[in-house]
């Protein structure tokens, strides 16, 4: 779509050594971004997540594994990017976790965790990526909200909390850019068949006694009319979008992209 227009930028994608956040990588990559990946997983994979990007796309790569629950970590993951790479030129919010319960059975480390992970991480990159960003008056902030950053579901309260914020987040990081060359915008997911959804998948097919499919055509037919998933490489070309010149005034959007769960 942009015929590599983002050759010499640095994507820095928190939580890609997985599901939507690997898949925005690759695409950013594949328009000639520099790219930091961020999250957990087996040292060897991430390595060979690197160094396949690195050769295939003909860029940079970096990895971090700063816990985004952890500022400190946050912050040093930060300035090695600004050391290695002269700042983040893309920010991509992404790393998330989930946990289901009703309230008064919510385990309150688990509600301080989502927090941390899925909105105030977002804060503390965003303030820290800002200052290069409004210097070199180019910049882009994707926040990888959720279609329950706009509507709730039962027994989701961390999570829907934390995705509403991020997308207060993101209208108030756009109020503050809109007059420069920086924007920041929100992607909205419906069901993406990650294992952050396969672990919900299980355990209703657990829970119900069901088919590992039956259950996917339920939690489906639930919320999403398509009947079928998101998958990361079409919320990753929305990313590329966002990232084109044709967005320059895209700001401040919360963009949900949700096989019409939004609709109803
Ligand atoms: P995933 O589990 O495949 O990936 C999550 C990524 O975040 C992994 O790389 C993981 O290592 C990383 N991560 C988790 N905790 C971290 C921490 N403390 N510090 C750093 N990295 C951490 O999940 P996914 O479905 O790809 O989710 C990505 C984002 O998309 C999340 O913010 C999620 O809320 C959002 N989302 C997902 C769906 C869906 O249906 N899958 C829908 C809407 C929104």
């Amino acid at each position: 779509m942009l015929n590599g227009q983002l050759k010499g930028k640095t994507a820095l994608i928190t939580g890609s050594t997985s599901g939507i956040g690997l898949g925005i990588a690759h695409a950013l990559a594949a328009q000639g971004a520099n790219i930091v990946f961020n999250g957990f997983g087996d040292a060897a994979l991430i390595a060979k997540l690197q160094k396949d990007t690195a050769d295939t796309y003909k860029v940079k790569t970096f990895y971090s594994d700063a816990d985004m629950s952890r500022p400190a970590e946050i912050e040093t993951m930060m300035r090695q990017v600004a050391t290695d790479f002269g700042g983040t030129d893309i920010l991509v919010n992404n790393a998330g976790i989930q946990y289901v319960a009703n309230i008064e059975d919510f385990p309150v480390e688990r509600w301080d965790a989502i927090i941390a992970i899925n909105m105030t991480s977002a804060f503390h990159t965003t303030r820290l990526a800002l200052p290069h960003m409004k210097a070199a008056n180019w910049g882009r902030i994707i926040n990888v909200a959720s279609a329950h950053g706009l509507v709730g579901s039962a027994q989701k309260s961390a999570y829907v909390a934390a995705k509403h914020g991020l997308v207060g987040l993101t209208k108030v990081t756009a109020l503050e850019t809109a007059q420069t060359g920086v924007t920041c915008n929100a992607i909205c997911p419906g069901w993406v068949l990650t294992p952050l959804v396969q672990k919900q998948v299980d355990a209703r097919a657990a829970k119900n006694g069901i088919s590992i499919d039956q259950a996917k055509r339920e939690l489906l037919m639930e919320k999403q009319p398509s009947g079928e998933f998101v998958t990361p490489e079409q919320l990753a070309g929305l990313a590329v979008f966002l990232c084109s010149d044709a967005a320059n005034q895209v700001r401040g959007v919360a963009w949900n992209m949700d096989g019409g769960w939004l609709a109803q």
